[in-house]
């Protein structure tokens, strides 16, 4: 059953209203509009605050320091000649690597350079590892970049946030599944539960199998679990769908067709995220908005994406692709583009810090942020002040710099590891 655009128009708009954002410009450009028609967001006064806190310093980074706890987790902490430092995180998983490769192939570009010189410094990193490029060069350069967002904002005594001209305040969230072994029965119950409790406004579910083929994660399991979360959440309730790469485009047109039925206004990585036209030719059979780039680190690869209208909601990974200064070109290609961005915050570590700032100064951000329903043993009692859900609102954190310091405890048993300034 194909729903009907204005029934999809509909749809949106009320959570739209909730929200106090609307999701219908990705539905107009997908509805037959010329492409050129999509409503560009105004990213001038961004641009100049970007510009403005690339103003030289004065500054040499004199040291590169990450401190690392087990595989899934490191942080950088970056100091200049004058004792002003910033910490930032690596992106997560795998976090050991990353410190590796941010001490042999990203510090040798940091270290002297002016604090301000994110934009170079990023472009520096990724051009002079060519040879290795994007996702470890990626992770690695996001702990110094993220760092040298926290020291700027720091010495300018604001929030990230409010040095890029928002001001921090409650974002909505909506509550991220990430189990594909639990019961629709059990999923729609927690996420009712959760409603309640914390009021979420919008939940996402995984459907199919990572790079599934085709296949689902247990036969049957897709079409018992959308109707069964909706009928549990009840129709004032977002309902986004995951296929992580699952599709052929033949079964994500159908399985869009049942989360449309069932008043879907998200449907995400429903093809091997790879394969663009495949992604393209899904989007443009459907109402429903498909979202997608949590892996995508090329900025070559996000003009492709966006050119193909492959994707209506743009999902950079700010760990993944290299830190806040790239998530922010990727924000502001997919604003040119009409685009609306709802980054990819899977876990409770930094990352979802990082995009509750960078959703709070972007014009074209999302309805809400993603925000993860699952307990991790590794982000618990990881920083203070810890998120929190209320009213299916997340604080931006409000302190200086990213706003949030790390358990001391969890920094003490971390492995240290420098690079200095010769
Ligand atoms: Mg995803």
């Amino acid at each position: 059953m194909t729903l009907h655009r204005r029934e999809f128009l509909k749809s949106t708009a009320l959570l739209g209203a909730a929200a106090g954002a609307c999701l219908g410009g990705c539905a107009a450009a997908k509805a037959g509009a010329p492409a050129a028609a999509a409503p560009r967001y105004d990213t001038s006064a961004l641009g100049e605050r970007i510009r403005a806190a690339g103003e030289k310093t004065g500054l040499a980074i004199t040291s590169v320091e990450t401190y690392t706890g087990g595989a899934n987790l490191s942080f950088a902490r970056v100091t200049a000649d004058d004792g002003s430092e910033g910490w930032g995180q690596l992106s997560p998983f795998d976090a050991d690597v990353s410190a590796t490769i941010l001490h042999r192939k990203i510090a040798p570009h940091v270290l002297g350079r002016d604090p301000a010189d994110f934009e170079a410094i990023a472009d520096r990193c990724i051009e002079a590892n060519y040879k290795y490029p994007w996702s470890f060069v990626c992770r690695a350069l996001c702990g110094v970049d993220t760092a040298l967002w926290d020291l700027l904002a720091r010495r300018a005594g604001k929030s990230v946030c409010a040095l890029l001209g928002g001001a921090p305040r409650p974002i909505p969230v909506y509550g991220s599944s990430m189990s594909r072994t639990i019961s629709p029965r059990d999923e729609g119950a927690r996420m009712a539960a959760l409603r309640d409790s914390a009021g979420f406004r919008a939940f996402k579910v995984r459907v199919g199998k990572v790079n599934g083929h085709d296949e689902d994660e247990r036969p049957g399991r897709t079409e018992a679990l959308i109707p069964e979360v909706r009928r549990a959440v009840g129709d004032g309730t977002g309902l986004l769908a995951d296929g992580n790469s699952c599709y052929t485009p033949r079964r994500a047109i159908e399985v869009g067709r049942l989360l449309e039925a069932h008043g879907g206004i998200h449907f995400e990585e429903p093809c091997p995220y790879w394969e663009l036209e495949w992604t393209a030719e899904v989007a443009a059979a459907l109402a429903v908005p498909i979202a997608g780039g949590e892996q995508d680190n090329d900025l070559a690869q996000w003009r492709r994406m966006l050119a193909l209208h492959a994707v209506d909601i743009a999902q950079p990974d700010v760990c993944y692709v290299g830190g806040l200064t790239r998530a922010l070109r990727v924000a502001m290609l997919a604003a040119d583009a009409g685009k609306l961005c709802v980054p990819h915050s899977a876990n409770l570590s930094w990352v979802t810090v990082f995009t509750l700032h960078l959703a709070g100064v972007i014009p074209n951000a999302g309805p809400f942020v993603e925000f993860t329903i699952e307990d991790n043993a590794w982000t618990r009692n990881l920083y203070r002040p810890a998120l929190a859900v209320e009213n299916g609102c997340v604080a931006i954190p409000e302190g200086p710099g990213w706003g949030v310091t790390l358990d001391p405890a969890w920094l003490a048993a971390a492995a240290r590891r420098e690079s200095v300034r010769q």
